[in-house]
């Protein structure tokens, strides 16, 4: 093995890693971190500390660390044929298998999936297909893709500009061109404080109209969100907002693209986000809980209204240009079959509503109180704190204060992992399905410890 100082050398001259602060971690701010296992909801690094993750990763690990049905699919898959392509009516086994389980789960109106391995190329997939499918119908200009600000749709060319998050943006001259951004459904920051959340929802309806209105119908292809805003500081919808959208697009034929990257398959207490919610999606789009990141892959789940169009377009055009080499990687498809089968056999989507909901209580409990908690929120095995500089104001820290990192930093001191989420002063929260009721009370004891020596 390494030794410490060595592999600590080594990351800090030539790891470029995402996310990160570069200058920061080359002069050793920011921590040099190894992680080398993990069981159940804890991690392990390198220095034998152990850790409860209270963010599964990335919001990926939903079934837990170390499952070892996911690792011997894996392995088994490796063996026997590691890889070949899915060009041309190609399969294997687990991919086919794995396309069979995941329409099984879907809403009945979806029709098929495409495999891709990223939640951000799952989208970029989703957008060509809109974009097909309106040439297809002959309808050239009806191409621009509505999101929210603070949506989270990716890192890639177009999914960075569909994502309404700063950071994201900041310095990268993306191609905006047919994207337009309108107001998060974020009802702690509604634009008066006198707004119930009925009046809220009405609100975000009208904006949207509006804007549609001032762009045109003819001119917008689709509008893409997640059921419940994710990175931008997980935040549930207010009462009747996906009704309320759905009843506007269908207005004005735009295409519903559900990104249920972190709520397909669960997160929610429920398969998929938009049965949660009421959504009726042309297109969703799905991935880290496909595999619980056991091994990369994702997929874009589309409708039979959409796909009847794709068909008709490659009857006009020849076979549709569009493919991945590892498009339904015979691996992460292993990963995906022992995955779900896993997630069915040990009723981990009942566990994340269950435990999940008691999460929330918990927290809510713990912290709810503190003068520089504003809010907290959530929904099946998802939470957010929101921290404020006064609550009975509702003003928050300026940029230049930020707590949010600083409280994180206070938790993981303690062993617990939260999320520091990118915008505000948030504390994200989205641990394994598999948390108890005990893990649920230590994440939010120890998450008052850390805003108490902080705030
Ligand atoms: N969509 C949502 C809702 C996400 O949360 C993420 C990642 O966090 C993505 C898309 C992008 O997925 P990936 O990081 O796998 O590209």
């Amino acid at each position: 093995m390494l030794k410490n100082d060595m592999l600590e050398k080594w990351d800090r001259e030539n790891f470029f890693h995402p996310s990160t602060h570069l200058a920061e971690f080359a002069r050793g701010n920011v921590p040099h971190r190894v992680i080398t296992g993990g069981q159940g909801c804890h991690i392990e690094d390198r220095d034998g500390n152990r850790m409860l993750d209270a963010f599964a990763g990335l919001y990926c690990v939903n079934v837990g660390y170390g499952r070892q049905d996911i690792a011997e699919a894996i392995a088994a898959q490796a063996k026997e044929l590691a890889y070949y392509h899915a060009y041309v009516g190609h399969g294997t086994e687990a991919s086919i298998t794995l396309s069979k389980m995941v329409l099984d789960r879907a809403p009945e109106h979806m029709s098929k999936v495409y495999f891709g391995l990223s939640g951000s190329d799952a989208n970029e997939t989703n957008i060509k297909l809109v974009w097909y499918y309106n040439n297809v119908l002959g309808r050239p200009e009806k191409k621009k893709i509505i999101s929210r600000w603070r949506g989270y749709h990716g890192s890639g060319l177009m999914t960075g500009s569909l994502t309404g998050l700063e950071l994201f943006h900041k310095k990268f001259d993306l191609p905006f061109g047919q994207v337009i951004h309108t107001e998060a459904p974020y009802y702690y920051r509604r634009p008066d404080t006198a707004m119930t959340e009925a009046d809220f929802t009405a609100h975000c309806a009208a904006e949207l109209e509006a804007l549609i209105e001032q762009e045109g119908a003819d001119t917008i292809a689709a509008f893409i969100g997640e059921p419940i805003l994710g990175t931008g500081g997980i935040v549930p919808p207010p009462a009747g907002y996906w009704e309320a959208i759905q009843a506007v697009l269908d207005k004005n034929d735009i295409l519903l693209i559900a990104d249920e990257v972190v709520t397909g398959f669960g997160r929610l207490g429920t398969m998929f986000g938009s049965t949660h919610y009421g959504l009726k999606p042309d297109l969703m789009t799905i991935a880290k809980g496909l595999t619980s990141a056991y091994a990369p892959l994702s997929g874009s789940i589309v409708s039979d209204k959409m796909w009847k169009v794709l068909e008709q377009g490659t009857d006009e055009n020849g076979p549709i240009g569009h493919g991945w080499t590892y498009s339904a990687h015979p691996i992460g498809a292993a990963a995906g079959v022992a995955n779900l089968k896993l997630i069915e056999e040990l009723d981990l989507v009942g566990n994340a509503g269950r435990v999940g909901a008691y999460l929330n209580k918990v927290m809510a409990e713990a912290v709810g109180a503190h003068a520089h908690v504003g809010e907290v929120r959530g929904d099946g095995m998802l939470c957010a704190v929101e921290l404020v500089e006064d609550r009975d104001n509702r003003t928050f820290f300026e940029a230049s204060k930020k707590v949010g990192p600083s409280v994180a930093a206070a938790l993981l001191e303690q062993g617990v992992i939260a999320r520091a989420m990118p915008q505000g002063d948030i504390l994200g929260y989205a641990p394994p399905f598999c948390l108890t009721e005990a893990e649920a009370d230590e994440i939010a004891d120890k998450t008052a410890t850390a805003i108490k020596t902080v705030l």
